[in-house]
């Protein structure tokens, strides 16, 4: 009994397990129903928002909705997922590669939208970082969407400024440039006293944010400041002209108007001359054929009265011609007088613009018109008494920089200390002449090729020393220097093309050095 009745119990409690193992079985699967039937409400509402991207995902999606409505079924919707699984993949990296591609599309617009040069610096600003903002990749399409609009902002702001200037055309590059040209001629041409602040302005104005209609109007500025320089010179050697001739006319009515009076004293005095020797001849019959004593007396007393009165008229036309000669004399020496001043201011003018057309008005060494001259004049020196002379070319290092980082009246400043620095760094025989823009020239007589090196040396060392201050930031500036010696048998145009060429090595050799030509 006992061994029957051990198999029943165990038997009774197996049954047991097995029902309370149902139950839990009955509850994992109510549990997992449970959750699966949210995963697929889930997924229903996903595969919903999904819609709209593509027609072939949209048709599946529809499918899996519809196949998803019984979970009995969900093992028939998994090769259907997995599809879908492939759809959504490529989708996905679609997607990724669009918004890459209007994010470019997006920077491409906005460099255009820079070059837009009547944009307001505020704008302009505004411009510049949402560019920045643009390097960041776009997660969504809802990163594009106000970028977009924000690019349309910018359009219409522009658009707005350029319609209220109706006739401020566009300026080109080329528009900029020629602006900048223009500065650069009048800084080279020599202007009045009084105009120099006009274009001190108009200098400014020239290399600021210009527009095409202030471009023109510094264009016909200009114009007007030359002719009313050149209708000057002309009026002030015109003004020396007629009183040239005003002059020359004054002395010829003098001398014509003593030509004719001498002439006419000259009637006078021959007639005088007749008289007095008629007077004489009749003295001389009377002593012959008179010889009463008392008549003799009577003759000769008429004919020397007659006698006398002829000559005192002789002498009082003798004493007005000599007035006349001395008025005539005087007159001429107030028009000499006249005229020698009237031409001393004129060779002063003269003088003066000879001087400045020679001068570089921003740095006031020698131009490159001074240079050529000077160059001719130690050249012919050099000839004659075969003394060493050498030509240097000096070019300012990086000077573009110094323009493009603290603007240019700082660099024409810093032109104006340089070229003192040269002057003053030379020997009274030795000539400095700026070339051209940041490029000077050395003539260096009577040195000989032992020095030179040191020379040159001395003075870029000089110039590395002055203690340049821009924004608070110290700068040291910098040359480089080619240098060459006239040969014999060489014309000196030659020697200058060697030591530019020197220069040229000078700056490939990592500038701030000194290249001697042998
Ligand atoms: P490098 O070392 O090769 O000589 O470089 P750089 O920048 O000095 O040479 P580059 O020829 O590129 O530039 C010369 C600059 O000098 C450009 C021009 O704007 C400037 N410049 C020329 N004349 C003047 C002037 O009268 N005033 C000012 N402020 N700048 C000038
Ligand atoms: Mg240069
Ligand atoms: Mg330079």
């Amino acid at each position: 009994m006992q061994d029957l009745s051990t198999p029943i119990s165990q038997i009774a409690l197996l049954k047991q397990k097995l029902l309370s193992t149902k139950s839990a079985l009955a509850e994992i699967t109510d549990d997992r129903n449970s959750k699966l039937k949210t995963l697929v409400q889930f997924i229903n509402h996903l595969s919903l928002a999904c819609k709209g991207q593509h027609l072939e995902l949209d048709n599946k999606l529809a499918k899996l909705r519809h196949n998803l409505n019984n979970f009995e079924q969900i093992d028939d919707a998994l090769p259907e997922l997995m599809d879908i699984e492939r759809l959504l993949k490529n989708s996905y990296n679609h997607t990724k590669l669009k918004l890459e591609d209007s994010r470019q599309g997006l920077i491409r617009v906005i460099r255009q939208i820079q070059r837009v040069n009547s944009a307001p610096d505020k704008l302009k600003k505004e411009i510049g970082y949402a560019k920045q903002d643009l390097d960041k990749p776009f997660h969504t399409i809802w990163d594009y969407i106000p970028k977009v609009e924000q690019l349309i902002g910018f359009y219409e702001s522009i658009l707005a400024q350029d319609l209220k200037g109706a006739d401020n055309y566009q300026i080109l590059p080329q528009h900029i440039q020629l602006a900048k040209e223009l500065a650069q001629k009048i800084s080279e041409i020599e202007f009045r006293k009084e105009q120099r602040d006009q274009v001190l302005v108009l200098k400014e104005v020239l290399l600021s944010d210009i527009s095409l209609s202030s471009l023109l109007e510094s264009y016909q500025t200009v114009l007007c400041l030359l002719l009313d320089n050149i209708a000057r010179e002309k009026t002030a050697s015109e003004d020396f002209l007629y009183a040239l001739n005003d002059a020359l006319s004054i002395v010829r009515d003098v001398v014509n108007n003593s030509h004719n009076h001498n002439q006419r004293s000259q009637q006078i005095k021959a007639q005088l001359n007749q008289e007095i020797n008629l007077r004489v001849d009749n003295a001389d019959g009377i002593l012959i054929e008179t010889s009463d004593l008392t008549e003799l007396k009577t003759q000769l007393t008429i004919q020397l009265s007659s006698l006398r009165d002829a000559l005192t008229r002789k002498e009082s036309l003798e004493e007005r011609e000599q007035a006349v000669l001395r008025k005539s004399i005087e007159a001429m020496r107030k028009e000499l007088a006249n005229i020698t001043n009237e031409a001393n201011s004129y060779k002063e003018q003269l003088f003066e613009h000879q001087k400045l057309n020679l001068l570089d008005p921003l740095t006031q060494l020698a131009n490159r018109a001074a240079l050529e001259d000077k160059m001719e004049q130690e050249y012919r020196h050099h000839k004659r008494f075969n003394t060493p002379l050498w030509i240097a070319v000096i070019d300012i290092d990086h000077f573009k920089s110094i323009n493009d980082n603290f603007g240019h009246s700082t660099g024409d400043k810093t032109l104006q200390v340089i070229a003192m620095a040269l002057k003053n760094s030379l020997r009274e025989s030795e000539f400095v002449a700026r070339y051209g823009g940041e490029e000077f020239v050395l003539l260096l007589p009577d040195v000989t090729e032992l020095h030179i090196s040191q020379l040159l040396n001395r003075v870029r060392e000089k110039i590395k020393n002055i203690p340049f201050k821009f924004k608070n930031q110290r700068i040291t500036v910098t040359l480089s220097i080619g240098a060459a010696q006239v040969l014999e048998n060489e014309l000196c145009t030659e020697t200058f093309e060697r030591a530019d060429a020197a220069l040229y090595k000078a700056k490939n050799n990592g500038r701030d050095r000194v290249v001697i030509e042998v």
